[in-house]
């Protein structure tokens, strides 16, 4: 009998960890992705937790520290004039988005990815799915899943005016070589994670593991994330290149603005620790990312599943992103292998991920309020920063967490 077809949406990594998950679970699987190309140089650092690993070992991908990631001490608090003013130790292990991406895409079986391929709209009734393409193709299956990211069309369609809610500030980034900062920050900046506060706005600096070395320090990297508030009406000119032309609410890193680079520039010599500023000042390429909530009213309809950013897309405040796109995936895979019924395995993982996105969300806006708090005592807000960011979800997660260490 031939196997039952997955037509996955979006080849980034919640839909390559559906693809190799309903793989394993006897789906024939197919991912129609947009971009063209390589997407391994997308992304910044992550920061991890078991549960990532465990998933990406249940698809036969080993993953040790050499591999993946970069071992961080714990965490600093910095005043404006560069004073230590809070310290936890709270060790984790940071890694890349391409450290998950690429072995994830290299187990894929040839031929099963497909790139260039701009899904337009989806036809599904109880026979089956279709995609269209915006080549004018179309292809057919008996299940497709949603892993189209922030601005999921298939979302869209299904519930039209269920799209990203603007959070009323933007994220700037930055990646930092080490070789770029002076010798006396380096211990600082790519062995801890580092928070300072500004009134109303949040820093963090991140270590993260090079392009091509291991863990070793000498050749990390780190990344800065500096949450700073804008009017959802001033995007738009933000998002304006230096020819006139509007890029909608994104714009592509290398178009920003050089006058934007330079007034950021003088803005961390103004409010940042200096050790903080001189992060801002040695990166290569500045990244902007509006910030968006996304809650889908269900992750399930019909023969369409949605996971990743498509069905929940949490402030980075949870750090959860990846590691949530695997998750549901898992999820969704043990779902329907569970039972021959489609539409029952389909209600069983919008049952059980649902409720844990709808969460996660709130969580997101929880640590947001205090992260962009004018009026709350510094100490306060730095201290509870320092010891919520990046620590939810893992209670929430722990029926399926349970199931994939066993
Ligand atoms: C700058 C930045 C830093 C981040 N840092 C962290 C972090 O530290 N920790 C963490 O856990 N998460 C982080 N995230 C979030 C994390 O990257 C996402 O949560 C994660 O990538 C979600 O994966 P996804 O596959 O669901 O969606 P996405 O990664 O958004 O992928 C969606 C894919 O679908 C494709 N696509 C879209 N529309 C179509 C279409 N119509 N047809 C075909 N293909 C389509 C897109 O090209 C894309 O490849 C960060 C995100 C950004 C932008």
């Amino acid at each position: 009998m031939p196997k039952p077809r997955a037509l996955v949406i979006g080849g980034s990594v919640g839909g390559l960890f559906a693809a190799h998950l309903l793989r394993l679970a006897g789906w024939d699987i197919a991912v129609f992705e947009r971009a063209r190309g390589d997407l391994g140089d997308r992304g910044t650092g992550i920061g991890t937790r078991a549960e990532l690993f465990a998933v990406m070992r249940r698809i036969g991908i080993a993953v040790d520290l050499a591999s993946i990631g970069v071992n961080v001490q714990g965490r600093t608090g910095l005043g404006a004039d560069g004073t230590v003013v809070h310290e936890l130790s709270m060790p984790a292990v940071n890694s890349a988005w391409s450290r998950v991406w690429r072995p994830l895409r290299a187990a894929l079986p040839g031929g099963s990815f497909h790139g260039g391929m701009t899904l337009t709209r989806i036809e599904h009734d109880a026979d089956g799915v279709t995609a269209h393409f915006a080549d004018g193709t179309s292809v057919e299956g008996e299940l497709l899943v949603a892993a189209d990211g922030l601005h999921s069309i298939v979302c869209m369609q299904l519930w039209p005016g269920a799209g990203p809610q603007y959070a009323g500030y933007v994220a700037w980034r930055g990646v930092v070589e080490q070789g770029a900062v002076a010798p006396e920050l380096q211990e600082l900046l790519f062995d801890r994670m580092v928070f300072g506060c500004p009134a109303g706005e949040l820093f963090l600096s991140l270590p993260m593991p090079g392009p091509d070395d291991g863990p070793l320090r000498g050749n990390r990297r780190c990344h800065f994330v500096w949450f700073r508030p804008v009017a959802e009406e001033a995007l738009p000119s933000l998002c304006t290149d230096a020819s006139g032309r509007a890029h909608g609410i994104s714009i592509p890193p290398p178009l920003i603005r050089p006058e934007l680079i330079a007034a950021l520039r003088r803005d961390a010599d103004a409010l940042l620790a200096p050790q903080l500023a001189a992060s801002v000042k040695a990166t290569g390429q500045t990244i902007l990312q509006p910030i968006f909530d996304v809650e889908s009213p269900a992750i399930a309809c019909g023969r369409v599943a949605l996971l990743g950013d498509a069905a929940f897309v949490a402030r980075p405040h949870v750090a959860t992103g990846v590691m949530k796109a695997g998750m549901d995936a898992a999820c969704l895979a043990d779902s329907l292998a569970a039972t021959k019924n489609l539409p029952s395995g389909l209600a069983a993982y919008d049952a059980e991920r649902r409720p844990y996105g709808r969460w996660l969300v709130e969580r997101g806006r929880h640590i947001g309020a205090t992260a962009m708090a004018r009026d709350l005592p510094f100490q306060q807000r730095i201290e509870t920063l320092m010891r919520e960011y990046g620590a939810a979800g893992v209670v929430r997660d722990q029926p399926i967490a349970a199931r994939l260490s066993g």
